[in-house]
């Protein structure tokens, strides 16, 4: 069988191996050591944020941010179908409500002109999701939020090095976070970050991240938190990644208009949009959506790309879909039905940062081979 290339694969070529030897010969290998405050300066100092919190994971981030803006029972916040689960959760613990809105089909972002008409008295914040490489239509939505008073959250954990009419993504959010799982343009391995402008946001999240320890009697808690401290370890990967953002979006975007000047007379199938007026693709992921006209579905697919050595991941499946929030009694009897067309018919090919172009051409011949004759 030909070589498998898998869906994502980091590079980690730069400093990292320098910074972590560095964690190890000092002792330095909890979350108390200089590379997290190293870490969280330089990247607040990218985004042109006043605080930046580094935390265990994005979806922690998450967590912590829904806590610190004290969602609380009964609080809506208006986001998107189309989502990771890290998204919903600790809204749904803490009692608050989920209001979903459907995806734009052309830029598989939420469509931001739905949000208006799903205000209610009760709607506390708006969380936005930048998706797969082209960021959320952004200065709708901030609009929305200062005319009915709404805290925006900013969920860029897919968006490192992507701007926004010139200004980066990550710097929109009343919090804003980011993730640095293995398959984002920059990694710590599991990592995240919650960066806002506000002191007591920052200083919530802060305490939060780290068990709501208090300064004077530690042991002493008016509050739960959780312990979603990084490492040193992971800070050190952190600050030596950060170092090559810009040469990483530069090459993802080198790699996906190659995918495109090779898939684009595939008919039947749906590439992404090189740009918006508002931002050009960082192709985080490389997805595609097949059309109904081809016998095969987005499942069907990749299998049979994993069958000639191809990598695939399938796209989000639709939050008001989910097994586990129907069993909640949430969302019966509503459809979105551009979100879950993109589940049923779309998926992303490897673009890995680690990937040789030599790759993506075998890539897309065998993903043209397919399509062209599926059975
Ligand atoms: C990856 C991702 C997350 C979660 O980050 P983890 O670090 O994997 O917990 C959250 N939101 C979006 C949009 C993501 O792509």
């Amino acid at each position: 069988m030909t070589d498998f290339i898998p869906v994502n694969a980091p590079l980690l070529d730069g400093n990292e191996k320098k910074y972590l030897l560095e964690c190890i010969e000092t002792g330095w290998i909890s979350s108390e050591g200089p590379f997290v405050k190293k870490f969280e300066q330089k990247f607040a100092a990218r985004l042109g944020r006043k605080h930046a919190i580094a935390v265990c994971n994005g979806t922690a981030a998450i967590d912590a941010t829904i806590e610190a803006l004290g969602i609380g029972p009964g609080d809506e916040v208006i986001m998107p179908t189309f989502t990771i689960i890290s998204c919903i959760a600790q809204i749904l613990r803490n009692g608050g409500k989920p209001v979903l809105v459907d995806s734009n089909p052309l830029t598989w972002n939420m469509d931001v002109t739905q949000i208006e008409a799903k205000i209610t008295p009760r709607t506390k914040a708006i969380m936005i999701v930048h998706t797969y490489g082209l960021p959320v239509d952004v200065d709708p939505v901030l609009d929305i939020a200062k005319r009915y008073g709404l805290k925006v959250i900013e969920d860029a954990a897919e968006m490192h090095g992507q701007t926004y009419k010139g200004k980066p993504c990550g710097s929109f959010g009343d919090i804003s976070i980011f993730s640095f799982y293995s398959n984002k343009h920059i990694t710590t391995g599991e990592g995240g970050m919650i960066l806002t402008d506000d002191d007591e946001l920052a200083e919530a999240c802060r305490s939060l991240r780290n068990l709501c320890f208090q300064p004077h009697k530690r042991f002493v808690h008016e509050r739960l938190g959780w312990n979603m401290r990084m490492t040193n370890m992971q800070a050190a990967v952190g600050l030596a990644q950060l170092e090559r953002l810009d040469e990483f979006v530069e090459r993802k975007r080198q790699m996906g208009r190659l995918y495109t000047e090779l898939l684009k007379d595939v008919e039947g199938v749906q590439l992404p949009l090189a740009k918006t007026d508002y931002a050009e693709n960082v192709y985080w992921v490389y997805g595609v959506i097949l059309d109904e006209s081809l016998r095969i579905d987005a499942e069907e697919a990749m299998k049979r790309l994993a069958n000639v050595g191809v990598g695939t991941r399938p796209f989000f499946y639709p939050m008001h879909q989910q097994p586990v929030l129907k069993k909640m009694g949430l969302f019966e009897n509503e459809t979105y039905p551009v979100a879950e067309r993109m589940y049923q018919r779309g998926f992303y090919i490897p673009s890995g940062l680690n990937m040789t172009l030599d790759q993506i051409y075998q890539v897309a011949e065998r993903f043209t081979a397919l399509i062209k004759s599926p059975l």
